[in-house]
């Protein structure tokens, strides 16, 4: 079981944003940026383009929402979409929202970010949706 699965079982606490009965969204724990979200399938698929088309279409119309969610409770011009999963083997998508080019900057991540800060934008995020 990933970290991911656990997080999505609830095993492990998350800033939680969305969830429908394929997908999960919850805010990185080390975020780049305020509100920084990842967004991950329920099914335990390692790398992102192993998923199925179908799967994957519904994965990025799900994103969107988040994304437009995002939009609505952050103050940014856009929100910015990234893949790494370098990291943890559980498929993701990073969305991040940005000012610019630099807020999407994996070097530079939030350290110990405010638990209180945090609860308020995933619940901001979840308003919007
Ligand atoms: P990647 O696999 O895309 O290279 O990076 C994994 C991302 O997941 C990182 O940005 C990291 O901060 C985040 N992450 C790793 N473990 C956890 C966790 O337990 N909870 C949350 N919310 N995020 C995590």
């Amino acid at each position: 079981m990933t970290i991911f699965s656990k997080i999505i079982a609830g095993e492990i606490p998350s800033y939680k944003v969305a969830e429908d009965d394929k997908f999960y969204a919850f805010l990185d724990i080390n975020p780049v940026n305020w509100g920084h979200t990842l967004v991950v399938p329920k099914q335990e698929v390692d790398y992102i383009f192993d998923i199925d088309d179908d799967q994957l279409a519904d994965m990025i119309v799900f994103a969107k929402k988040v994304a437009t969610a995002m939009k609505k409770a952050i103050p940014c011009r856009k929100i910015g979409v990234t893949v790494l999963g370098l990291e943890v083997p559980h498929a993701h998508i990073h969305l991040v929202p940005l000012q610019k080019e630099g807020d999407m900057d994996f070097k530079h991540k939030i350290d110990n970010p405010d638990p209180e800060k945090m609860k308020k934008i995933a619940a901001d995020i979840a308003a919007n949706l």
